[in-house]
């Protein structure tokens, strides 16, 4: 993409209300822009990480064979009613029309799921699948000061899984561990990202979180380094400060965003609405569920937080806008321009990703912007290259600076593989 043509700008302040780190580096880039706390517009930059990270969820969903669906954000009330939620849940939008008739706006979707499931289950042999949706979440939350991190209305992966027993949902549960852990790993946060142990409600010992470890979040987490995993606080005093899986007391505390989190549902929703299905004797058996969130921008914002420096942004290449920052050095030399394009073509060409800076500002200027935008490496043309037949390429996030000529360019570019997943569903 040629920069001219972006109609975004970077600005050089961030709006004087937004006090989370990732929401004033993502306004001040072009990422994002606030219409009210809590609510976020995604832009053209933003729109590709968004997409990128909404890519590798469905990838590894469909891994695991998850069916892609799309379910309404308008609620009806009665829904609602069934489980009890439209008088518990505190952060339930409700809205009503003209005739009086009322609506809950999707905060999430067992209500609707486990009611559109039941017209297809009536026997042992429909079980188990497992669908998911990417979809608009809206929730009356009451603290909207973390930027992206927590909307209130927001993108949810929300999968739902439906099983005969409880063994079957432990079986799928612990594959979607797997899942979680590679669908991190591909994010660029594996690392920083914790398995961890978190209270269960009534229906079962524990749930799991996906935490990662940034001074933005607002939880606190204790972290086993033999197992790679954690604790949340909250029931930390129920495991004797011990990891629940090997046993270590020596845990050290770090505060993390949950990014994702997977829970055992069991009958919670299937009773109420009566999901049941006939067993191999006709007898009819409740189904057992699960259910297996990650929000979107909650990861684009961890990634800001984890990742941002004072300079801006810095993606990891699996969610980065674009792979290369062209930078071109403005010249009078007609050839500059000439040599810029073609290069920039020879790159399109070659399937990498390229942002060309063609504007008409100084090169100071472009190299604070591109280090702004944090796109994983800048690659400077000017006179100078055109004579030395050299490019520099900076990478933003070591700040690593080398001189190559354009074939050793692309091969370098292209030798950073992308994590991929071979694994496929066998009935998709
Ligand atoms: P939290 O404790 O952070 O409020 P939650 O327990 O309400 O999260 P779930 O309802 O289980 O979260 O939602 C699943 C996932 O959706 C979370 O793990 C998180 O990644 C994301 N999420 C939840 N609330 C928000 C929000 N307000 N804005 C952005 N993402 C969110
Ligand atoms: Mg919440």
């Amino acid at each position: 993409m040629r920069q001219r043509t972006l109609f975004t700008k970077t600005r050089k302040e961030a709006p004087s209300d937004e006090v989370a780190k990732n929401a004033k580096l993502l306004i001040r880039a072009g990422f994002v822009d606030k219409l009210q706390a809590g609510v976020y517009s995604y832009l053209p930059l933003g729109l590709r990480v968004l997409k990128k990270i909404e890519q590798i969820i469905r990838e590894e969903m469909n891994a695991v064979c998850g069916q892609e669906i799309l379910m309404p954000s308008l609620h009806p009330k009665e829904n609602w009613q069934t489980t009890g939620r439209w008088d518990t849940m505190d952060d339930l939008y409700k809205v009503s029309d003209t005739s009086g008739r009322e609506n809950a706006l999707g905060a999430t979707h067992e209500e609707i799921v486990v009611p559109l499931v039941k017209q297809f289950v009536s026997s042992y042999r429909d079980l188990p699948f497992s669908v998911y949706q990417f979809q608009n979440k809206f929730r009356m939350e009451l603290r909207a000061k973390s930027g992206i991190l927590r909307g209130r209305e927001f993108i949810m992966k929300d999968m739902y899984s439906f099983h005969k027993d409880e063994t079957d949902l432990k079986n799928f549960y612990d594959k979607m561990k797997k899942s979680y852990e590679r669908v991190f790993e591909r994010f660029g946060i594996g690392e920083k990202t914790y398995l961890t142990f978190a209270g269960g409600g009534s229906f079962s010992k524990y749930s799991h979180e996906f935490q990662t470890v940034t001074p933005a979040g607002e939880d606190t987490i204790y972290i086993c380094d033999i197992c790679h995993i954690a604790i949340n606080k909250e029931i930390i005093e129920d495991q004797n400060h011990t990891c629940p899986l090997c046993g270590n007391k020596n845990l050290r505390t770090e505060t993390a965003v949950e990014v994702g989190n997977i829970f055992e549902l069991k009958t919670k929703y299937s009773a109420p609405f009566d999901l049941s299905y006939k067993d191999e004797e006709g007898k009819d058996q409740p189904v057992i569920m699960g259910c297996y969130g990650i929000g979107l921008g909650r990861v684009f914002g961890t990634v800001v937080e984890a990742y941002g420096d004072d300079k801006g942004l810095v993606w990891p290449r699996e969610i980065a806008p674009f792979a290369v920052h062209l930078v071109e050095i403005l010249s009078a030399n007609i050839r500059v321009r000439e040599e810029t394009e073609k290069f920039y073509n020879e790159l399109i060409g070659q399937g990498i990703d390229v942002l060309w800076d063609d504007r008409d500002l100084r090169a100071g200027e472009k190299f604070a912007d591109s280090d702004l935008i944090g796109i994983p490496f800048r690659v400077v043309v000017s006179e100078k290259t055109l004579t030395e037949g050299k490019f520099e390429i900076k990478a933003r996030a070591t700040g690593e600076v080398s001189m190559v000529d354009r074939d050793e360019l692309i091969k370098f570019i292209k030798s950073v593989k992308l994590k991929v997943n071979t694994d496929a569903c066998p009935t998709l």
